[in-house]
């Protein structure tokens, strides 16, 4: 099972690539999360992604690709993963085409402004775990749930850079839809309801066309 999962950000997209993930025991990849992870160990790629990232920008397409051939080369993913964030425009779509058959590609749909609304509540801990000031708040004071450390809002969710982040969905992801249109595989999601709601949505949407 090899899936993509694509939305703006603030879609929700993060949240059911996890439910997806946990519900057909496949990897989750997050190519965000894996360049956050380089820029915490301050590794010489993370070093070059962090000011382009901190904009909002799109990281150089070498770069991602060489990360994600090894990380889909691990043993983990040898069942399919659930790919989220990548590819982000059409060379990347067809470099991953190039090395693997996707099996679905999956677009959470959701308006501009509710997805700069979500994002301005959004609050991330460094273990990855994602909260919302109003929608999920954490229990105790603003401390992650899971390991306790203070939630932050990260960098490129502020409001300049969410602008920013929405404005390369729209001019270089977007195309990308049609990409998987034409394959036959797309698969577009109403985001703009309750986690539980989409989540059975995507699953009914997936396996009618054979998921
Ligand atoms: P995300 O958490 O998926 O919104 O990703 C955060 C940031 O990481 C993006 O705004 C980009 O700067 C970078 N990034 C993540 N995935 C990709 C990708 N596939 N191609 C280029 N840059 C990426």
């Amino acid at each position: 099972m090899k899936v993509v999962i694509m939305g703006v950000q603030g879609s929700g997209k993060g949240t059911q690539a996890k439910l997806l993930s946990k519900k057909y025991d496949v990897p989750h990849i997050s190519t965000g999360d894996m360049l956050r992870d380089e820029v915490s160990q301050e590794s010489e790629l993370g070093k070059k992604a962090k000011e382009i990232m901190n904009h909002g920008k799109l990281v150089p397409d070498d770069v991602l690709l060489g990360m994600l051939k090894n990380r889909i080369a691990q043993k983990d993913c040898g069942k399919g993963f659930i790919l989220d964030g990548y590819p982000r425009n059409l060379t990347q779509a067809r470099a991953l085409d190039g090395f693997t058959t996707i099996d679905k590609a999956i677009v959470i749909e959701v308006s501009d402004r509710e997805a700069i609304k979500r994002i301005a509540g959004r609050r991330s801990c460094s273990c990855e775990a994602v909260y919302h000031i109003f929608y999920n708040p954490p229990k105790h004071d603003q401390l992650c749930d899971k390991c306790q450390k203070p939630v932050i809002q990260r960098e490129d969710d502020k409001e300049e850079i969410v602008a920013e982040r929405v404005k390369v969905f729209h001019e270089k992801t977007e195309p990308i839809l049609k990409f998987y249109e034409e394959k036959g595989i797309l698969v577009r999601i109403a985001g703009e309801q309750s986690i539980e709601k989409v989540f059975e949505e995507l699953l009914r949407g997936a396996s009618t066309k054979g998921f």
